[in-house]
């Protein structure tokens, strides 16, 4: 008898994950196990499927390009890399982009531009918040303000200061004359869904003009549509320096971007940087159909629109089920504060056949795709309202 996908995970991959189920196809906001159960995937890959699984558009972008270019290196043009930045360009800021392939690669890329910017006056340092998220390489692992993540991994990167998020005495009293850039999440994603107060917002923009620091949003969570705008800080009317970008940029192929405006557009240089698989033609393709999709299906008003019917459905379930605490967020980037471990809510929902994730102690995050459709948010709620 073969070995099943879960013996030989234990026997031969590191065991960084604990994944559960074996899951073997996707449609939409439907996923399937191996023994052919669907389930409800309100967790979307985590925040990746925004477009649903296998969208036909992606699907048919990926396979055209994959029998044409799939690779070429970046020391050709390819068609698509230029358009696709072109096409980032014109969703926010108006400078240049540079791509890589995930997320930590993205805010990778802006902490060394923050640093070769600063070179010129002696300025280096970072500031990010407590409780964020930006990676697990060692630069972005240390800008994470969770110590669970670095315990073990010691030393950290130097350069990097953490302030509370919104706070913005915290963030004041966290500059040095050395501080360079701050980064931040619109809404902290692993963090439990928090969003950003507007006035932290509006007070961060003020406070890094007045300095002349960089102001950077990592969007790897919150970008591509989640909150209903194409990025998490377009909800607070201002424009940072740079951000990042990942997860759901190539509909659930792997590529990630950081982006900035004009006045830092060339701050980089040939040599400075750069990533073998950025930008390849296979990836910019899926991404170009990914973003044309949400276009295309107004996906933007439906985050909006399905957030709203989904918080207000969570909200009706709260005088019902006393282990509610309270429901946050922003688009379709939901969190259900319980008063009780999210971990076996998580399970108990998951056999009940609706997929969510448990973050922190006491919170359950819900980033279904933004396909999602009314009948789908009712029936999610239905599973909560039966679980709970
Ligand atoms: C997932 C995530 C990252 C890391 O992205 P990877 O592709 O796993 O490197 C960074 N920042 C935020 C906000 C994220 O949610």
């Amino acid at each position: 008898m073969q070995p099943s996908p879960k013996e030989l995970f234990g026997q031969y991959v590191m065991p960084t994950y604990a994944p559960g189920l074996t899951l073997v196809r996707g449609a939409g906001v439907s996923v399937w196990d191996d023994a052919g159960k669907e389930y409800l995937d309100f967790m979307a890959g985590i925040a990746v499927n925004n477009v649903g699984h296998c969208h036909p558009a992606v699907v048919a972008a990926i396979a055209k390009q994959a029998g044409t270019l799939m690779h070429c290196s970046n020391l050709f043009h390819n068609e698509l890399q230029p358009r696709l930045a072109q096409k980032i360009s014109r969703l926010a800021l108006g400078g240049k982009v540079f791509f890589c392939n995930s997320g930590a690669e993205a805010n990778e890329c802006l902490f060394k531009l923050a640093r070769k910017w600063g070179s010129m006056d002696g300025r280096h340092e970072i500031v990010t918040m407590k409780n964020s998220f930006h990676g697990r390489t060692l630069a972005t692992m240390t800008a994470t303000g969770q110590t669970k993540y670095q315990k073990g991994f010691e030393p950290l990167m130097p350069g990097f200061a953490y302030a509370e998020f919104n706070n913005l005495d915290s963030v004041k009293a966290a500059l040095t004359p050395a501080t360079v850039a701050v980064l931040c999440e619109a809404v902290q994603g692993e963090g439990g869904i928090v969003p950003a107060t507007p006035e932290f917002m509006t007070g961060l923009r003020a406070l890094c003009t007045e300095k002349k620091i960089l102001l950077f949003f990592d969007e790897v969570q919150a970008g591509i549509g989640r909150t209903g705008k194409w990025f998490g800080f377009q909800n607070y009317g201002i424009r940072p320096d740079g951000f990042s970008m990942a997860k759901a940029l190539g509909g659930g192929f792997p590529i990630g971007a950081a982006a900035v405006t004009p006045e830092l557009s060339d701050v980089f240089q040939p040599g400075n940087h750069a990533s073998t698989f950025g930008g390849t033609p296979l990836a910019c393709a899926a991404a170009l159909a990914t973003l044309e999709t949400i276009e295309k299906e107004d996906l933007l008003g439906n985050a909006v629109r399905m957030g709203v019917r989904f918080m207000d459905g969570l909200k009706a379930l709260a005088p019902k089920h006393a282990c509610i605490q309270s429901v946050r967020g922003v688009g379709l980037m939901v969190g259900l504060v319980l008063n009780v471990p999210a971990k076996p809510v998580e399970a108990k929902l998951r056999e009940n056949g609706l997929l969510c994730i448990a973050t922190g102690d006491h919170v359950l995050r819900f980033v279904p795709p933004l396909v999602v459709s009314p009948a789908q948010i009712d029936q999610a709620l239905a599973v909560l309202d039966r679980t709970l």
